[in-house]
């Protein structure tokens, strides 16, 4: 039976030491059903969809049962928040188990919002539905970019209402992630004092994301190392399409690379690199331009939980950390780099690039400039109809471009099709989002969404007819906030 719906669990977080986690008995609620179901991934999952939309699979994406060969847990860790260091942990989350996909894969199976656990603190462990879809929305179209992100399965209404500011409906998320091993489950393992479980998770995660590494001569700082890189090439992604996560706490940093926790994120759409979304977020702490500094910050945190285990000599092991740290700025810039040479058909480097690069981006903010459909004209060679396109210095920085792009082996052709893939035609747009969200909402109408994700699933396609999604949003809506824990 099991073998028909899919599951096919096997649980080694569960095999940790008991301090790294709490065994939770399920958290029923009224009356679940399902609202949205992401049917590719489900089948790269190897789960049965037909089974995935019964009453059964309802209630388990629901957190009312577990199923068979699943050990369904919350994970412990801390974190620092906005700076300030917290115990925390899966305080309305809930780890189903691993499934290990046709592929051989071994992803998390997470549901979020489904009540309370030892963690919760002073919260309910529920979650609303407006939040859960977004996160489904976002994170798919994360997907569609190309940018290492933690997936949304499915999404079902509880039934149950929850209070917030307002009266809202309640609602599961089911999350599938390579895993929720974070920087702040470090944190957690060192703030505990046992060395030896701090190697049993670092030994465990390096088991399950980098088994590359685990022959090396010393892997922890190997480890680090990679997670450096990682983390590197990951938030040059969120840079390179102007997402701006919104709360980089350390809880909210994986080990794996992958983006996780769609709070307060949101895209930039007029360049400002001071943008903040989220409405907690007073003194920009986690802005646009401040991304990759926060990235060398959060894993200096995690740094400094592996020091025992990077060398015995204390002033030696904070001696391979520094190096290991102060490369995550050089990464980040090469990988930066490249991505802006590829946004702009550039195959080869070149001493100047850096500055077309800034003279493009310091343009665009002058000239509030739209981030994403101004690197759109560029490919498609429509620069014309704004006030940046026709001012002297985009003329002149058009012509040395032009020149730029000469100078190169390669034809004008193949920098165009380098430009479509590195510039995506569409990003979830605020607005779109909100008014996807809305008819959700408000009139349980899902179809704006399904909409909207067919558009954002391929945001590289230049073909498709797609002109209302690609639009910013009106001025006269003003500043979009975002909010957290909702
Ligand atoms: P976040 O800001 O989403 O990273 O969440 C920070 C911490 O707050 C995590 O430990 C969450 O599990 C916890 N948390 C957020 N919302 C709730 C809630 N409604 N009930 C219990 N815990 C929550
Ligand atoms: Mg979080
Ligand atoms: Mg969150």
């Amino acid at each position: 039976k099991e073998q028909e719906m899919g599951w096919k669990f096997d649980n080694s977080y569960a095999r940790l030491p008991q301090s790294f986690f709490s065994k939770i008995s399920v958290n029923p609620v009224a009356s679940p059903s399902l609202v949205i179901l992401n049917k590719t991934l489900a089948t790269s999952l190897g789960l049965n969809v037909d089974y995935l939309q019964s009453k059964e699979a309802v209630e388990v994406l629901a957190g009312n049962k577990v199923p068979q060969g699943g050990a369904a847990l919350a994970q412990a860790y801390a974190g620092h928040q906005f700076g300030h260091i917290n115990m925390l942990g899966d305080g309305r989350a809930l780890l189903l188990g691993e499934q290990v996909t046709p592929a051989g894969n071994r992803v998390d199976i997470q549901l979020k919002g489904s009540g309370r656990t030892p963690y919760s603190r002073g919260g309910d462990g529920r979650a609303t539905l407006g939040p859960m879809l977004r996160e489904y929305i976002i994170s798919e179209a994360m997907h569609g970019l190309g940018i290492p992100t933690t997936r949304s399965l499915a999404v079902v209404t509880t039934g149950e209402e929850v209070i917030r500011e307002k009266v809202l409906p309640g609602a599961i998320l089911t999350r599938v992630a390579a895993s929720h091993i974070r920087v702040g489950t470090f944190q957690y393992a060192r703030g505990i004092g046992k060395i030896e479980e701090l190697k049993i998770l670092a030994e465990y995660t390096i088991k399950r994301h980098y088994p590359t590494i685990e022959d090396e001569e010393n892997p922890y700082l190997s480890l680090l190392q990679e997670v450096i890189k990682r983390q590197a090439q990951l938030i040059a992604k969120w840079q390179l399409v102007g997402f701006i996560h919104g709360v980089m706490n350390t809880d909210n940093m994986t080990i794996s690379g992958e983006t996780i926790d769609y709070g307060p994120c949101a895209f930039m759409d007029t360049y400002d690199p001071a943008t903040v979304f989220s409405s907690i977020d007073r003194e920009g702490r986690y802005s646009y331009k401040n991304q990759p500094y926060i990235g060398g910050w959060n894993l200096a945190r995690f740094a400094e939980t592996l020091l025992p285990l990077l060398h015995e000599d204390e002033d030696e092991a904070i001696k391979l950390a520094q190096e290991a740290i102060s490369n995550f700025t050089t990464l980040y810039h090469m990988n930066w780099q490249k991505g802006m040479r590829e946004k702009l058909g550039l195959f080869n480097e070149e001493i100047e690039d850096e500055a077309l690069i800034d003279q493009l981006l310091g343009m665009m903010e002058k000239y509030h400039a739209d981030y994403t459909n101004t690197f759109v004209a560029l490919t498609l060679d429509k620069v014309k109809g704004t006030d940046m396109f026709a001012s002297e210095a985009f003329i002149s920085w058009n012509k040395r471009w032009q020149e730029r792009l000469e100078r190169q082996e390669e034809t004008i052709e193949d920098a165009k099709e380098l430009m479509k893939k590195s510039n995506p035609v569409v990003i979830p747009r605020n607005h779109k989002v909100e008014e996807a969200l809305e008819a959700a909402v408000e009139n349980r109408d899902y179809s704006v969404i399904e909409n909207l994700l067919k558009v954002l699933v391929n945001p590289y396609e230049y073909t498709l007819e797609r002109e209302d999604y690609c639009k910013p949003a009106d001025p006269s809506a003003g500043n979009y906030q975002t909010y957290c824990g909702t």
